[in-house]
């Protein structure tokens, strides 16, 4: 009898997961990953401990999965990989390959998704100023600044060269709840990694203060009210209910200034930052379109995949937004669903 086998599309933390559990059960597992390594947007964030301290932002939960999908023997890895063709008869999918130029074909009995998200392009809210005004950044701009420079006693923040920040800004829900752009749910990571980045800022240089405007803070689980409690304890951490309406350069002093409402005096008050954090959310994966054709599967209001298809499973983010351990969870009961159904 002919082996039984999956096709995982998509190796970050979802696919990955999904495909270790999978595989473990002795069963083949064909890994396909469209750039040129594996584990997805984790690759890219820091170590959010403070003062020595995990914060449990859950990225250094990738390392051993990437350490051993790479040596299990029931897992076949292909980088720089897509799917350019999908048919099905007697419940088998015969599924092309595109690799590089070289086509290959397979027979397989399962297929999940894991297509992961897009981060919000910041552009799309060109008030706040990304990609115009140089002393504005994402959060994953900082995850990644700080995961190449170590996350302790950074004294040269080179974002903003020659300056050590005295006064930083974060701007939440950047991409998220915002109807208007068709993005009316929240992306459930931003107040996390926010506040533990602030968390860090303050770490890194003493003397900054750190303002959050926020218009909800998305609150669950103990950890992140200790979080969150200790951010609020802080008395160099203010939280500002309220959403700014514009950045506006001030070259003369290299820094940019916020024009927002002050809630409790209903007046308009301006602040100058020497850098400003927008807190982008989770969006669909520019890939969903390709892929929903591909596979027949349908997505929600907003563009995340919904589970529909006969033998076609969802695992991660492409299912909606969620937290690393989140997704990890999400993937480890699909793969129980895919041997159910196998
Ligand atoms: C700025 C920012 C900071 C965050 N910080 C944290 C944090 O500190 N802690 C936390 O818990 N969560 C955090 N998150 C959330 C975290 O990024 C997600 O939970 C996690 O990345 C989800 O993993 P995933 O595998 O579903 O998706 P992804 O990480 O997006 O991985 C999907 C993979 O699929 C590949 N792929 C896509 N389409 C195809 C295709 N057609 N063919 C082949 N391969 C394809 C992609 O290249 C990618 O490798 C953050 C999110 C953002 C935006
Ligand atoms: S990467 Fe995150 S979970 Fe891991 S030790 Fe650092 S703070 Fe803790
Ligand atoms: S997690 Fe926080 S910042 Fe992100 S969309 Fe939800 S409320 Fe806004």
């Amino acid at each position: 009898m002919r082996e039984k086998s999956v096709l995982i599309i998509g190796a970050g933390i979802a696919g990955i997961t999904s495909a270790l559990e999978i595989a473990d059960k002795d069963i083949i597992v064909h890994l396909i990953e469209k750039t040129s390594s594996i584990g997805g947007h984790v690759q890219g964030f820091c170590c959010k401990a403070v003062d020595n301290v995990c914060t449990k932002c859950g990225a250094c939960l990738l390392k051993d999965k990437i350490d051993k999908i790479k040596v299990h023997p029931n897992v076949k890895i292909y980088l720089d990989s897509n799917i350019s063709d999908v048919s099905k008869s007697n419940d088998k999918f015969s599924v092309q390959i595109k690799q590089n130029n070289k086509n290959n074909s397979l027979e397989i009995d399962a297929i999940v998704v894991a297509t992961g998200f897009t981060p919000f392009d910041a552009r799309q809210k060109g008030r706040f100023g990304y990609g115009r005004i140089p002393y504005v950044f994402t959060g994953l701009d900082i995850e990644e600044y700080f995961k190449e420079k170590g996350n302790v006693g950074v004294q040269n923040f080179e974002p903003i060269s020659d300056n050590i920040p005295k006064q930083i800004a974060f701007i939440q829900c950047v991409g998220s709840r915002d109807p208007h752009l068709n993005k009316g749910y929240c992306s459930r990571v931003c107040c996390r990694y926010a506040l533990r980045l602030a968390m860090m800022l303050r770490e890194a240089f003493p003397e900054v203060k750190v303002d959050v405007f926020y218009m909800d803070i998305q609150s669950s689980g103990k950890e992140f009210n200790m979080l969150y409690d200790q951010c609020k304890d802080d008395s160099k951490i203010e939280f500002i209910k309220s959403i700014p309406t514009r950045a506006q350069e001030i070259s003369e002093t290299k820094s940019v200034r916020i024009l927002y409402e002050d809630m409790t005096e209903a007046k308009l008050v301006e602040r100058d930052y020497d850098l400003l954090v927008l807190s982008i959310g989770i969006t669909p994966s520019e890939e969903n379109q390709r892929i929903e054709s591909l596979l027949g599967i349908n997505t929600d209001e907003f563009g995340f995949f919904e589970p529909n298809a006969q033998g076609v499973f969802l695992s991660g983010t492409c299912e909606g937004p969620k937290s690393i351990s989140e997704s990890i969870q999400h993937a480890e009961k699909t793969a129980l669903d895919v041997m159910e159904y196998l």
